[in-house]
């Protein structure tokens, strides 16, 4: 089976910072994939190489075989991302938010209606659709950002720490949301802090401490282990 996502020997400094030293990773397409670690581990660096927002400093980084940066709009059309932070155009209704967006990867308009209505329903905000995002509840926020990454309709989602902070409630609607799309057949990469949501979701999980591959296993073995050596935080 093709990789979703292919990294050798990936490297990134910002500056004097080493945020990525030598990270080696295959991430299996229609997988559920973790990427666990301390704050500064290098999580939030390693999805932006793979979503062309950082330059990588060295080593390779392929998306469905094609390279990140050289093939860099072939790679990108193949990803959608849920970022940690809201960086959302807070002037429009969330539907024409979502035309946009896929206005502007390339979809004509009436299909670009079609797509963003379809994945406000996927992810149950559509009667939300003409609302703005500033007004929409911290939960909605959370779903809306998951809509945006699929109105592209995407192989490969990226969710960067989507239920930090959330409640338990939202939290599990979350996971059911992410599970039903991954038994859909995208390739999710999921970063988060909670050991316990990984043990719930994922396949295989890698651990990143200081920048490098710590450990790659699947979620019970890791639990088995004890995650004592591996320093991940629980924030609940
Ligand atoms: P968190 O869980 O806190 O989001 P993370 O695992 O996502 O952390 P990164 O945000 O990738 O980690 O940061 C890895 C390292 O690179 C940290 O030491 C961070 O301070 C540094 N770093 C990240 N972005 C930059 C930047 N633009 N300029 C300088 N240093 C940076």
């Amino acid at each position: 089976m093709e990789a979703a996502i292919e990294i050798d020997d990936l490297r990134k400094r910002y500056g004097d910072v080493t945020a990525l030293d030598g990270v080696s990773l295959s991430v299996p397409e229609g997988s559920f994939f973790g990427l666990l670690g301390p704050n500064g581990a290098g999580k939030t660096t390693f999805i932006n190489i793979l979503v062309g927002l950082v330059r990588k400093s060295g080593g390779e980084a392929r998306v469905f075989g094609h390279d990140v940066e050289t093939e860099y709009r072939e790679a990108r059309d193949r990803i959608g991302l849920a970022p940690q932070e809201f960086n959302v155009d807070r002037f429009f209704p969330i539907r024409e938010v979502l035309e946009h967006k896929a206005g502007y990867h390339g979809i004509p308009a009436d299909e670009a209606r079609e797509r963003a209505d379809a994945a406000l329903k996927q992810v149950g905000i559509y009667e939300k659709r003409d609302t703005r995002f500033d007004w929409l509840s911290g939960g909605m926020k959370r779903r809306f950002l998951i809509a945006r990454a699929l109105v592209t309709d995407p192989d490969l989602l990226i969710l960067d720490e989507p239920t930090a902070g959330v409640d338990v409630q939202l939290r599990h609607d979350l996971w059911e949301l992410i599970t039903e799309l991954n038994e859909g057949g995208t390739t999710i990469l999921l970063t988060t802090h909670y050991i316990e949501e990984a043990e719930r979701l994922c396949d295989e999980v890698a651990i990143l401490d200081q920048g490098q591959v710590a450990t790659v296993s699947t979620p019970d073995e890791l639990m088995d282990r004890g995650t004592d050596r591996i320093t991940v935080t629980f924030r609940d």
